[in-house]
């Protein structure tokens, strides 16, 4: 029975159907747009916060709608995720990143770039569970010629919260080949900090969440005791502590202070194409 208000699938929110008629619309669209090549990848750098010099870089996807524009990955990844296209999309964006590694150690190698040459891929947790991850990761290496070493996949921590044995195994198998594992937006996900010993990770991605505390004058302090400990504890481990978020000269001096390894954020470089890296790693040298 129909109560007064009517018909009950109409809805009061005539914007969140607009956003839902979107979310379908690029859903169904992702599979050609992975066909057509509308996905292209922007490079970030990754810097020592010593001195400055690049460390590598992080690839990041974008989606040239030929509607809608350009596309954060905010916006598709987690309808690629639902789908399965991350799975396809995901090896695409290894294999596009793979190469402009090896490209890099090439120009390196002819003396007109001034590397190091290190590429940072993210995982989705869906990848993470498809069981051709480390076989396709190997014959992608293999094939454009690019070191194990050279690689470094970013798994979100919530992504390893509570993960057993099985999930563990193919990042396991990775990290034995010598390909780092980062533990990517680390400290949002209240995991266990003596957990940390069991994952096979090499790097700590802190959050961007508290590089924004140290922006404040004075800076936050819990937020300082906070990254001091993580740092200690990351050592202690051997693991190195990358920040993500670095916007500004204050919060770089804090974290460098704080014995933070290395730095990723739009004080050093906006993400942008691979011709960026080049110039930046060329005026370091000079
Ligand atoms: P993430 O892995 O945490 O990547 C860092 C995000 O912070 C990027 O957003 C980057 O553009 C942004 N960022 C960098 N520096 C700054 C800064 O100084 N300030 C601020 N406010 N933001 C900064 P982006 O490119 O929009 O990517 C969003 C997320 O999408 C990524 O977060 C990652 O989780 C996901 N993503 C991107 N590319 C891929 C991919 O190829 N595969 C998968 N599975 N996920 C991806
Ligand atoms: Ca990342
Ligand atoms: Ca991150
Ligand atoms: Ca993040």
């Amino acid at each position: 029975a129909k109560s007064a208000g009517g018909n009950r699938f109409e809805h009061a929110d005539p914007e969140a159907d607009a956003r839902a008629i979107t979310r379908h619309g690029l859903t169904t669209a992702l599979p050609t747009a992975l066909e057509r090549g509308e996905f292209f990848i922007e490079y970030q750098p990754l810097v020592h916060l010593a001195d400055g010099k690049v460390h590598g870089a992080e690839a990041l996807v974008r989606w040239s709608h030929p509607t809608h524009g350009v596309l954060s990955p905010d916006r598709f990844i987690p309808l690629a995720e639902h789908t399965g296209l991350i799975v396809p999309l995901g090896r695409w964006v290894l294999e596009q990143s793979v190469r402009q590694a090896r490209a890099w150690q090439e120009e390196l190698a002819a003396g007109t770039f001034a590397g190091p040459v290190r590429i940072n891929v993210n995982l989705s947790p869906a990848q993470l569970h498809h069981p051709g991850l480390v076989a396709d990761t190997v014959e992608v290496l293999e094939r454009v010629g690019l070191a194990p070493g050279s690689l470094c996949l970013e798994v979100t921590e919530s992504a390893l919260i509570g993960a057993d044995e099985d999930l563990l195994k193919p990042l396991r198998q990775l990290a034995e080949m010598g390909v780092d594992i980062a533990l990517d937006d680390f400290g949002t996900g209240y995991s266990n900090l003596a957990n940390l010993r069991r994952l096979p990770v090499s790097v700590l991605k802190l959050d961007r969440s508290f590089t924004q505390g140290m922006q404040q004058h004075p800076a936050d302090a819990v937020d300082i005791k906070i990254v001091e400990g993580i740092v200690s504890l990351a050592h202690s481990l051997e693991l190195a502590v990358t920040v993500e978020g670095v916007e500004t000269g204050t919060q770089a001096d804090h974290l460098r202070r704080l014995g933070c390894d290395t730095a990723q954020g739009w004080y050093y470089a906006r993400p942008g194409p691979p011709e960026m890296l080049h110039t930046l790693s060329l005026a370091d040298a000079v």
